[in-house]
């Protein structure tokens, strides 16, 4: 009843103000929306609304419901034409709102307590305005203010500096996971370099631990840039699988796709690439030692 005698309220509230007349209206099970038949409503318009609907209710009018005859119609100055022709039912809270409904109402606008307006969404040729009444009003309060109560704790933040201090961590966390990408970067083109380094011939193979798939591809790019005619074979031995790039430089003829093809099957795997990489990830059916065997004896 207070949720949807307020509905009465807020969309005579709007008509009187701005003319923004109600084309329909939702009660849903927490919050009501109504739909206005305009494009635009003001920060200032929805603050002016909300504060008649709750001098309204303020004044504690009351709401009286009275039924007419189709003639008898012509006496009030209905918000909204109604079609009946016969028992209509008017729901009057005088000089402010008439109205033909069917519906239950509180007998005074005070019982409605308190009208919110929530949020506004524009839609193609209207604005729906979503609020909330009543008992509601102090449920929802109750819910924000907890939500509130606890980031205030977790972040050792005043609630007028919350804001600002989600506002500062986010850019904190971005700048520091760009930074992270970039020296995960530089200790990667370092690993290559080793890795070249001390490789004894045209295959060089690694054995790393719980390392992703991008980075172990990242790896091996690195790697055969500068080395032509080698294919880098990496295994990482993560938690409950092995996974395994094959990557060739320029100048080999073999066609990594193939090479993973070949080997993935010995540990259950699945995969893809192309010609100059390849990879897949599969069951430790085989220790990363024995998957690296395969591929040498392979190539
Ligand atoms: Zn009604």
């Amino acid at each position: 009843m207070q949720q949807h005698a307020g509905q009465h309220i807020l969309s005579a509230a709007f008509e009187q103000l701005f003319g923004f007349q109600t084309i329909s209206f939702h009660l849903g099970k927490d919050t009501v929306t109504i739909d206005l038949n305009v494009t635009e409503v003001s920060e200032q318009q929805l603050k002016e609304a909300e504060q008649l609907a709750n001098q309204i209710i303020l004044e504690d009018r009351i709401i009286e419901t009275k039924w007419v005859t189709e003639e008898e119609l012509f006496n009030y100055n209905l918000r909204k034409a109604t079609s009946l022709k016969e028992n209509i039912r008017l729901v009057i809270i005088p000089d402010f709102d008439y109205n033909a409904c069917g519906g239950t109402h509180p007998t005074s606008t005070g019982q409605v307590r308190s009208i919110k307006i929530l949020q506004t969404e524009r839609q193609k040729k209207i604005v729906r305005v979503e609020f909330i009444c009543g008992e509601r009003n102090l449920t929802h309060l109750h819910r924000k203010h907890q939500v509130l109560v606890n980031l205030v704790s977790t972040l050792s933040t005043p609630e007028d500096k919350i804001i600002n201090a989600t506002k500062n961590l986010l850019e904190q966390n971005s700048k520091l996971a760009k930074q992270v990408a970039d020296l995960s970067n530089s200790l990667l083109a370092y690993e290559a370099k080793e890795l070249r380094e001390s490789a004894k011939g045209t295959t060089i193979t690694c054995i790393l631990e719980n390392r992703s798939m991008q980075e172990l591809q990242k790896l091996a790019k690195l790697v055969i840039q500068e080395t032509p005619k080698s294919i880098c074979i990496f295994v990482s031995n993560n938690q409950d699988k092995l996974q395994v790039v094959a990557a060739k430089g320029n100048d080999v003829e073999q066609s990594m796709k193939e090479l993973i093809a070949h080997v993935l099957p010995y540990i259950n795997g699945k995969g893809g690439g192309n010609e100059r990489m390849a990879q897949g990830g599969g069951e430790k059916i085989l220790t990363s030692e024995q998957l690296i065997e395969k591929v040498i004896s392979y190539i």
